[in-house]
Parts: C-alpha cells; structure tokens; sequence
C-alpha cells in the first residue's frame, strides 16, 4: 500500500483506492471517507460526478455534505473489500465528525486518518480517544509548540461569567464562531444566558439543519439582512451568534455603534489576546479552538504508539519536526507530493 497527499489524502492498495476527505470526487476510486462537513475537508466543486463512490463518514457529515455540495452521497458507517476494511471512531472536533480507522488485510497494519480532531469532551462532543496504529496521518493546525491552549470548561466558564455580566449591563453580545461547528457549541454552552437570541442567515441555517439531526439547541431569530429594517429593544439585552471574520466586520460595528454591542471572540488564534482582539474589533476573546492543542497532539502520538507518523495541514512541518527529536518517525505531508515509498 502506499500513501499519496493528492488530492488532500489517498491510499493505493494493490487494486483497488481509497480516497481520504478528497478534493475531487474520483469515481474510479473504490471508496471514500469524508471526515466532516468543513469546506477544506469537501470536495471543491459543486459539481455531481457521473459515479459517486461509497461513501464512509456519519449521517451528519452526508447531510451536511448535501446541504454545502448539492447533491447526496450514499452513507456508509463502514466498508471494506479484499484488500482493506474502514470504520469510524468520533472525532470531536465537529457534531459528529469522524476518524478513519483502516486496516490493510494483507499485512494487518492500521492506518488512522485523524481529519480535523479535538481530545476534549467539550458540551456535547465526545473527545476523539487515540487508537494505537501502525500509521498515524495526523492533523497539524496547531502543531506548533506556541499553540497550548487553556481547558476548554475553564474558559467557557469565563466566558459566560462575562456574557452574563455584560448582560445584565443592558448591553447585547455578540458571539463569533465559524458557522459549522463553533456556532453550535456556543449555542449549547451560553444559549440559555439570553432569551432573545439572533443568528446570521448561515449560522440559522446550521441550527435548523443541526435540530433536524437531532442536537438541542436554543432556538433564535434569523438577523435580518437589511439591519435598517429591524430595530431592538435597547431596554433589553440580546445575544447575537454570528460568523467568525477575520477582521472588523462592518455589521457589528453597525451594531456596535447603535446599539453598544460587545463582540466576544472564540478561537485558537486569541491565545495572542491583544493582537486578536485588536483585528476584531472584539471586547474580549477565548481561546477555544475545534483542533486539538499542540501538547493533546502530543499526547494522541504517545497514545497512539504508530511506527510511522505523517502530519498534514496546518503546522505540519513544526510538528513532524518535534515529533523527530521526541524519537517517532514523523514526515510531513504537503499537498501534491506523492509519498510513494512502500510501507507493506
Ligand atoms: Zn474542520
């Protein structure tokens, strides 16, 4: 077998191919596995292949694949031919995101493919629990030694004792996340701060869509797209859930003009406090992240046991770098380089 980082993973097996959160849906391959319903982990185009491969990853991701590219998927938990079998363990970096667990038949070895993960249980996400593997292919976003972040409980718990204060202020807060995955955890964590609770277009979307699939989360109002046309009760306080920017956005400085709106940021990147908030505009930041840190990727290794590591997106070349002086065998993988040494 061999590993190939084309179109983002795959493994060649003898005759047949699996493909690993591919760009492009190839329907010569035999099988592919979706991670989660992140854009960079889709395919790129919107565009229905002639033949759709089976597809392994959970019910979630197949919806949420439908809902980003347009057409359906066929939904496998898993799946398997002569020459390799592919199951799934939760992720915990998304609603129901998923790792690939494969074993390659001939030789016995496993391959996990990581996706995007998080080892902490974090609201109602199971932390991603390391499986021990021959091959690791693991995630790297924060794999530099810079990115150790605090416990998740310790600053959700912060960041609802300043929601609350804020609140009972009389000033509305903003919460930014990205709209799969932050948005909803925020929702289910600070939601019930508020009775009033708005959403942008796509976080609404993303609500309705994660209700539907069975995840309880505080119901809110649609932001209108025309704010001129809207007008709050400036007696009373409200939470708006909306989109992570990168930089100021000029609807919540609208609203932070009229209203004395609070931003609150949650992302890795506020670890760096001053400098984040500053680029948003935000009145106060959390560092919490969807990926793991750079110590729990550490700790997934040394769980994990692989004799081979291969690191991809992110910091992939920092973590592999460490990883070679902590003794693993660690490679990074980068985009359009065929690793076509054998391992089996
Ligand atoms: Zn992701």
């Amino acid at each position: 077998m061999n590993i190939f980082c084309k179109n983002r993973v795959y493994l060649k097996f003898t005759k047949s191919e699996l493909l690993l959160d591919p760009k492009i849906v190839d329907p010569t391959a035999n099988c592919m596995f979706i991670s989660h319903g992140h854009t960079d982990h889709l395919p790129n185009s919107r565009k229905r292949p002639t033949i759709i491969p089976p597809a392994v990853c959970s019910i979630a991701t197949a919806r949420i694949f439908l809902e980003r590219k347009g057409y359906s998927i066929s939904q496998h938990d898993s799946w398997e031919n002569d020459e390799f079998s592919i199951t799934t363990v939760p992720g915990g970096h998304t609603f129901d995101s998923t790792v690939a667990v494969i074993n390659a038949k001939d030789s016995g070895q496993k391959i996990v493919y990581t996706g995007d993960i998080n080892i902490e249980d974090r609201g109602y996400l199971k932390g991603y629990k390391p499986q021990k593997c021959n091959i690791l292919i693991l995630e790297a976003t924060w794999g530099n030694r810079d990115y150790k972040f605090p416990a998740f409980e310790k600053q959700i718990s912060q960041a609802r004792e300043y929601v609350q204060n804020e609140l009972a202020k009389g000033y509305p807060v903003a919460l930014l996340g990205y709209p799969l995955g932050k948005s909803q955890l925020l929702n289910y964590c600070l939601g019930d701060l508020c009775d009033s609770r708005v959403s942008s277009n796509s976080i609404w979307k993303m609500e309705q869509l994660h209700r539907e699939l069975g995840l309880n989360l505080y119901e809110t109002n649609q932001l209108p797209k025309n704010l001129h046309s809207i007008s709050f009760d400036k007696t009373n306080p409200w939470i708006l859930f909306y989109n992570h920017t990168r930089a100021r956005d000029p609807v919540l400085s609208s609203l932070k003009k009229k209203y004395n709106l609070k931003i609150v940021g949650f992302s890795g990147w506020a670890k760096d406090e001053t400098s984040y908030k500053y680029r948003l505009g935000a009145d106060a930041a959390f560092t919490i992240s969807d990926h793991s840190d750079y110590g729990s990727l550490l700790e997934i290794v040394k769980q994990s046991q692989p004799e081979k590591i291969f690191t991809i997106f992110g910091n992939a070349a920092d973590l592999a770098r460490d990883l070679q002086k902590e003794g693993f065998n660690a490679v990074p993988l980068r985009e359009g380089q065929s690793t076509l040494e054998s391992f089996f």
